[in-house]
């Protein structure tokens, strides 16, 4: 088991005292996780030593920072087993991936007859680059509904498959049920129909061990910041046949072999699809986070996690009228919630007058919030950092604040 007050002590912002001194307990870290200090030192080395534009310096500064930056990019192979160097493409986070792949593979590989399917508990960033998509390409767009557990209706969804389907994309784990979907035997199940698989990681990517060649999806995205590393840095892993067929993105440095006046060649994959300078520190402090997790080991930290959530869910069985939305028996570290009538705002507020920090809102997944006639929740995510004694915290400010607004 890991060692969670060694853990903590890496990780500077959770000493941090806020609303009156109180005890920070964060418990948003499905929006994003905090940084441990290797990670904080690394941006702060590259700048203060590494400072270089990648890729294209005869000098000594750019070749050490390409070098970092390459390593890098062979820190995250490691990480989800991807076969290749080449299968990985540095993006700005899982957005910026999707958005890439909804231009990239309705052009390339689809036809205004097709069809793309994705499913009703997607983020809106799986959602609008299909509607954006869908309007430029004229594909049919249909959604796999999802039963009041926060499950996949799988048999809804192979009704919904013909040799029209062209793609699926769809969320390993759901940021508002915390469902951890099935992909690994949707994927099979779509490699017999020869659907192009895409998998959004956002919030697996921290809290499973991810194994692509395992998976054997054609795509599989994630953010940085979602996994303990910087902000504005996400990868795209994709397989390389598919990768190559592609058409760019977009256009610009790096992205070329040779360009006339009259005509542009593409480089090669992945720096066809990696146009303009890259984020290089941003990258390097991805590289030293995915390191910092394989020293505390993946295992370890989903054995914790799934402690915390037995923990969590025990305990607001104690709250009286609270609805849970996700009650898959397969779920991952997040809890959506309301309590009675309380609005998932003032119950958020009052929480964090009390030095806890919650989400509320649609969590960017609307549809989620249709499906059951509401218009948000509250949401409590957990990261390897977090402790029981800040659930029995959470706990006492939870009870307080629903004895003050009821
Ligand atoms: N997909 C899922 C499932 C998410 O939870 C999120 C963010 O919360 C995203 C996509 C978008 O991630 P980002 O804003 O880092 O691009």
């Amino acid at each position: 088991m890991l060692n969670v007050n060694d853990i903590r002590k890496d990780f500077p912002l959770l000493n941090t005292k806020v609303r009156g001194n109180q005890p920070l307990i964060y418990f948003d870290n499905a929006a994003t996780t905090q940084k441990p200090i290797c990670v904080i030192n690394s941006l702060s080395d590259y700048y203060q030593n590494l400072n270089a534009n990648v890729h294209r310096g005869v000098h000594w500064l750019s070749q050490e920072a390409t070098d970092k930056f390459e390593l890098a990019r062979e820190r995250v192979r490691h990480f989800i087993n991807a076969p290749k160097t080449e299968n990985i493409i540095f993006t700005k986070g899982t957005t910026d991936s999707i958005n890439l792949l909804a231009e990239c593979v309705s052009k390339t590989f689809l036809s205004q007859e097709d069809e793309v399917i994705i499913t009703e508990m997607e983020h809106h960033s799986n959602i609008v680059p299909w509607h954006i998509a869908q309007e430029k390409y004229k594909f049919q767009l249909k959604y796999i509904p999802f039963n009041d557990k926060g499950e996949l209706d799988l048999e809804a969804f192979k009704q919904m498959v013909s040799s029209k389907t062209k793609v699926l994309s769809l969320a390993h784990i759901s940021n508002t049920l915390g469902t951890i979907n099935p992909v690994k035997d949707i994927i099979k199940y779509c490699h017999t129909h020869n659907i192009i698989v895409i998998v959004d990681g956002a919030q697996s990517i921290a809290h499973l061990k991810i194994d692509v060649q395992d998976l054997d999806c054609d795509f599989y995205c994630f953010s940085a910041h979602k996994v303990y590393a910087p902000m504005g840095i996400g990868v795209l892993y994709g397989k390389k046949d598919l990768m190559e067929k592609m058409y760019p993105y977009q256009g610009g440095g790096e992205m070329i072999k040779e360009v006339t006046m009259l005509k542009t060649t593409f480089n090669d994959v992945p720096f066809r699809f990696e146009a303009g300078t890259p984020s290089v520190a941003d990258a390097i402090g991805l590289g030293v986070a995915l390191d910092y997790l394989d020293q505390i080991g993946m295992e370890n930290i989903i054995e914790w996690e799934d402690h915390l959530m037995s923990y969590a869910n025990e305990r607001l069985k104690e709250i009286e009228n609270i609805k849970i939305f996700g009650q898959s028996d397969n779920k991952s570290s997040c809890i959506s919630f309301l309590v009675g009538n309380i609005h998932h705002l003032d119950l958020g507020t009052i929480l964090d007058m009390q030095g806890v920090a919650i989400r509320t809102g649609h969590h960017c997944a609307q549809p989620v919030m249709q499906h059951f006639s509401i218009e948000g929740t509250d949401r409590i995510s957990f990261a390897m950092y977090n402790t029981e004694q800040e659930i029995d915290t959470f706990m006492t400010a939870l009870q307080k604040a629903i004895k003050m607004l009821s």
